[in-house]
């Protein structure tokens, strides 16, 4: 059998795998990262970028037909638009095809040795990569972990048939007429709502009382306006039951006895991801676990020695960008650099219609902890930029400590507002106070001035308000 020596093995090519490959290369370390599907992982393949994509194609073709024949926009008159969700998907797949050869050139400048396989643990040192010409061993001075998630299945409604998953739902090449959505959080919300857009008749089954649970309910409220101006029915404390016996409906309930039938053509399950644990040997080491995921401390170092984990394997928030820091630090602290995961905030952003941002605390997680706040919310009806977008629904909103005035959280929800996350994230990294912000001139005209607009309103001024 063919063997490999290395300093670094990483295992996994998504948005933490391969930035942690990309850095350790660049900081000189002899890096080798074994991939058994595509480079650029969950994110790249089957999840960020083609769901964005798709969510895009879906806005712009809302948006045409809503000035097609009478109903003109901005005095833009346009014939019936169509939609070719096949084409959609090519021009998608395209994109996808881009980045992952991208992803593969920025690995081999990095000198990072790409193995084609699958991974499988030894011991904490010895790894064995399944590849389609045969097994070969890799032995490791350092071990990352970087194998992500994968959809939840439910039980009652195992994935197949119309039953699809979201990888699945990313690549029909029809609308479906009538689409079900188990689970009303990011995945459900975002890819629901774009297939209302592109035409079916979309209902979201949520089991807890409000959909987006991981966001306050003032967010979320100009989400819920928004879906059911396009028609979705979302029904919330709703359990999914299983299929009918024609296989053409879901049956839910209420928890208790009621049932009833939502007739489908398709059912989506978006009720959450699991760690990609299984298969990869982890009953030949010692690791201590964190219910299903793999415990970490704040150097991404597992239990065992010379043996790191970061990304969705490590539990929640299971987002790209936390996945990408954990593994550019992780590639560092191995070349000898003294680092420690330090930050003060994860932005957190859903791209729904309008779009939803948080960084840092809530004012109900900062009054949790018993912290005197002052918040200040500024709504996108009182923003002229906004108003020439006619995209007036929602407000950002700042908290802060009331004794000092340094900033604690920044949530907003509007349209475009996932381009403002990382004016939010930085001040509250750098450790801004109300006056910053204030402060900051932020440049006419455009949706930003909210941002700035909240901060007076927190210090009691409000300009335009
Ligand atoms: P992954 O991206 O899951 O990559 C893990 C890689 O490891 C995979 O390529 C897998 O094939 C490989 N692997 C696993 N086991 C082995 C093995 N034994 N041997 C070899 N290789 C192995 N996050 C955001 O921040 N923003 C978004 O807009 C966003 N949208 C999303 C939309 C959807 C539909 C989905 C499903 C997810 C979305 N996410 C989003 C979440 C994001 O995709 C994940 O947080 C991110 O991909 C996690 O990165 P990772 O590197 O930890 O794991
Ligand atoms: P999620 O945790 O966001 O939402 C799952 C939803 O399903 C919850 O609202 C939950 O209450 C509900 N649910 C659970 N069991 C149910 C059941 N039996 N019946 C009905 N509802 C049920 O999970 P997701 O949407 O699958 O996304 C998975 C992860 O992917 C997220 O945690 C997120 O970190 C990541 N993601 C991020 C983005 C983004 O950053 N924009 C986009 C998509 C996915």
């Amino acid at each position: 059998m063919k063997e490999i020596s290395c300093k670094l093995l990483v295992i996994g090519a998504g948005p933490g795998g391969y930035v942690c490959a990309i850095r350790a290369g660049q900081l000189g370390i002899d890096t080798v990262i074994v991939e058994r599907s595509k480079p650029g992982g969950t994110c790249l393949n089957v999840g960020c970028i083609p769901s964005k994509a798709l969510i895009h194609a879906a806005d712009e073709f809302d948006k045409v037909r809503h000035m097609a024949g009478d109903k003109a926009m901005f005095g833009i008159r346009v014939q019936q638009p169509t939609l070719d969700l096949a084409a959609t998907m090519d021009w998608k797949d395209g994109i996808v095809d881009r980045l992952n050869l991208g992803v593969t050139g920025l690995l081999q400048k990095a000198k990072v040795k790409i193995l084609e396989g699958t991974a499988k643990f030894r011991d904490g040192k010895t790894v064995l990569v399944e590849t389609e010409t045969g097994s070969q061993i890799v032995r490791a001075e350092n071990i990352v972990i970087a194998t992500g998630s994968a959809p939840v299945e439910l039980p009652v409604l195992p994935f197949g048939g119309v039953v699809l998953s979201s990888a699945d739902v990313l690549s029909l090449r029809e609308v479906p007429r009538k689409l079900v959505v188990v689970g009303g959080g990011y995945i459900g919300l975002e890819l629901g709502t774009a297939f209302a857009k592109m035409g079916a008749e979309v209902t979201i089954v949520e089991a807890t009382e409000q959909i987006l649970p991981h966001y306050d309910a003032e967010l979320v409220k100009p989400v819920v306006k928004r879906l059911a101006e396009l028609g979705v029915n979302v029904l919330v404390g709703a359990k999914a039951e299983g299929l009918d016996d024609q296989e053409t409906g879901l049956v839910i309930s209420d928890g208790g006895e009621n049932q009833r039938t939502l007739p489908a053509d398709k059912i989506l399950v978006t009720v959450g991801r699991r760690p990609c644990t299984e298969g990869l040997g982890l009953e030949e080491l010692d690791l201590d676990m964190a219910g299903r995921f793999v415990r970490i401390d704040e150097r991404c170092r597992t239990s065992m020695r010379g043996i790191y984990a970061i990304g969705d394997v490590t539990g929640e928030p299971m987002l790209a960008h936390r996945a990408m820091a954990q593994g550019e630090m992780v590639a560092d602290i191995i070349a000898g650099g003294r680092r420690v995961w330090d930050k003060r905030c994860i932005p957190a952003v859903c791209f729904t219609d309008p779009e939803v941002v948080s960084a840092g605390l809530s004012p109900a997680e900062a009054r949790a902890q018993s912290i005197d706040v002052k918040i200040g919310q500024f709504p996108f009806s009182a923003n002229g930029r906004a108003m020439t977008m006619a995209a007036e629904s929602g407000f950002v909103r700042i908290v802060a400590r009331a004794d000092n005035h340094l900033v604690l959280g920044i949530q907003a929800v509007g349209s475009g507002v996932s381009e403002l996350s990382s004016a939010f994230a930085l001040a509250i990294e750098m450790g801004a106070r109300l006056e910053d912000i204030a402060g900051t001139i932020h440049a006419h005209p455009t949706r930003s001035e909210a941002f700035q607009e909240a901060a007076f309103k927190a210090l009691g001024h409000g300009l335009h308000m």
